[in-house]
């Protein structure tokens, strides 16, 4: 699907999401995104996969529906994880 809007950038560099655009990408308040500048085209999209403790996005177990990193893993001493 595409989608384009025109919004404005207020003073201090901010710029709001279109509703749609949130709710068409799961995007919540608090979420993180990333942000890139590639042959001058900003591009934005949802991180979705990152530790809930240390928000490390890489060498994740998924524990009770959450992500969690192997470090922040083992310093909970759980025994029993999925890879994902
Ligand atoms: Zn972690």
């Amino acid at each position: 699907m595409n989608m384009t809007y025109r919004v404005k950038v207020d003073e201090l560099g901010r710029l709001v999401l279109p509703k749609q655009m949130r709710i068409n990408l799961n995007i919540k308040p608090e979420d993180k995104v990333f942000i890139e500048l590639i042959d001058n085209v900003l591009s934005i999209s949802k991180v979705n996969n990152q530790c809930i403790f240390c928000d490390k996005e890489i060498g994740l177990v998924t524990f009770k529906d959450r992500y969690v990193c192997v470090n922040c893993f083992e310093d909970l001493n759980i025994k029993k994880y999925k890879f994902i």
